[in-house]
């Protein structure tokens, strides 16, 4: 064996460590959350261009499982885990937008969106799912008796444990809070065969009831205070760097609810920094929705501690969480990387999806608040215009059409800076000409 990688606590006082196949999810000697630790100084007998070009030749390769985004670091996320059971659908190698337009509109020029919901199941949830699914194949094949895989979820999670698990002959077990997600992400879970169950309670409601059903072992908890999925979504910001030939950008805006992406994009860039693969050492921004924001509060208060709210009804409804388990994790990162956290309102984040679709995306009301987050920062000037900006793009807007729907129909609480009605004509030439005319003289269609 040459890597190895076991969880140890985050609470440096106690670094207590376990093996992965071990089923655990908090510390036992503490409560801490746990992370997956690597050896470092074995993955340093490689050098850094080394590692580079590994990858290189492993990205987008047909490979199997080495095409995978995640399974091309394999050596960097479970090293010793059989290839045999990997359970991967290639998730990774998702585009990198260079969002030319709406970053001349926005007055900077080198903006990129990474369009992480052009994945499997349509999230960047694919990338820790992966990961996960696998090692729980590779324990079931161990002899551990495992019977299903469960877990809360705003949407997004349950779609991809849903589907890595069908692929996989696993159970799931979802647990969704009663009308708070589209109804693309309740027929993901359905259609995959998992057990869904809509419980009348938000997510955090679903998240306490989900810790207690998974104390029976057998049932194993696919949240992401579980760290195995942090691993596979490390790898987002090491892909990026890697699509810009191994330079760092400077500035990564993220949307954050459970904090588990953005302490993962850090985690990834921690390691990169470790191994000397990164140039430069970036700005980290992590972007919540006013409604459910208890990061921003408490970046208001320097970090002191989490004082979890109470989420309130959100249009990004993926991140309306008010007591966010990854908490600590995300500001160990926002310290090492000059971390910035905004918050956006409901006007705000859905004006600025329909502004970055104006401009050619598909955003989800995620990706709105990073570049709600995105706009404020600018406008504050605590953005560099020159800067190369990335913006993590969480998921795919048709997973949100009822959410763009009611925008451009006006059927929200405010109205659309942006909103584009259909114009509803008879089936004739005539109506049409007219209507053509008058549009294309009072609009311009090429400005926004
Ligand atoms: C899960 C999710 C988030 C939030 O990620 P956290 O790790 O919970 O901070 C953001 N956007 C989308 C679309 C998601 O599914
Ligand atoms: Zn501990």
């Amino acid at each position: 064996m040459l890597y190895r990688a076991w969880f140890e606590c985050i609470n440096i006082e106690c670094r207590e460590t376990y093996p992965l196949n071990k089923i655990i999810y908090n510390c036992t000697r503490c409560g801490s959350l746990l992370e997956v630790k690597h050896d470092i100084k074995a993955l340093k007998r490689r050098n850094a261009e080394s590692w580079k070009a590994l990858f290189d030749k492993r990205y987008k390769s047909n490979e199997w499982p080495y095409g995978s985004g995640v399974w091309g670091k394999k050596e960097w996320v479970l090293p010793n885990i059989d290839n045999q059971n990997i359970v991967s659908m290639y998730e990774g190698g998702t585009n990198l937008f260079w969002a030319e337009r709406l970053g001349k509109i926005l007055g900077v020029k080198d903006l990129w969106i990474k369009l992480c919901g052009n994945s499997h199941t349509g999230s960047f949830k694919d990338l820790g799912m992966t990961v996960l699914v696998s090692q729980v194949k590779q324990m079931i094949s161990e002899g551990v008796p495992i019977k299903a895989v469960a877990c809360a979820s705003t949407g997004d999670t349950s779609a991809a444990l849903a589907a890595y698990c069908a692929a996989a002959g696993i159970q799931p077990i979802v647990l969704l809070p009663k009308g708070k997600i589209s109804i693309a992400q309740l027929i993901q879970p359905i259609s995959n065969g998992a057990l869904v169950l809509s419980l009348d309670t938000d997510f955090d409601g679903c998240m306490k009831i989900v810790k207690e059903i998974t104390k029976d072992e057998t049932i194993y908890l696919a949240n992401s205070m579980n760290s195995l999925r942090i691993e596979g979504q490390k790898t987002v910001g090491i892909e990026i760097v890697q699509q810009f030939d191994w330079e760092c950008p400077d500035v990564f805006i993220i949307p954050g609810g459970n904090l588990g992406n953005v302490a993962a994009l850090g985690k990834g860039l921690i390691m990169m920094q470790e191994l000397g693969l990164l140039n430069k050492k970036p700005r980290i921004v992590v972007a919540q929705a006013e409604r459910a924001n208890p990061l921003y509060r408490a970046y208001l208060r320097g970090f002191d501690r989490l004082i979890p709210i109470k989420a309130k009804k959100t249009l990004a409804s993926a991140i309306q969480i008010g007591n966010p388990v990854s908490y600590e994790k995300a500001v160990r990162v926002l310290k090492e990387f000059n971390g910035i956290v905004v918050d956006a309102s409901e006007q705000e984040l859905a004006d600025a999806a329909a502004l970055g679709d104006k401009t050619g995306m598909f955003t989800c009301p995620h990706t709105g608040v990073a570049l709600a987050g995105l706009i404020k920062l600018l406008k504050e000037d605590k953005i560099d215009r020159a800067e190369r900006i990335v913006v993590i793009s969480t998921a795919h807007g048709l997973k949100f059409t009822d959410f763009k729907v009611k925008y451009h129909e006006g059927r929200l609480n405010f109205t659309g800076t942006f909103i584009n009605k259909p114009i509803y004509l008879p089936p004739s030439v005539k109506a049409v000409k007219k209507a053509l005319d008058s549009a294309l003289k009072e609009r311009r269609i090429y400005d926004v």
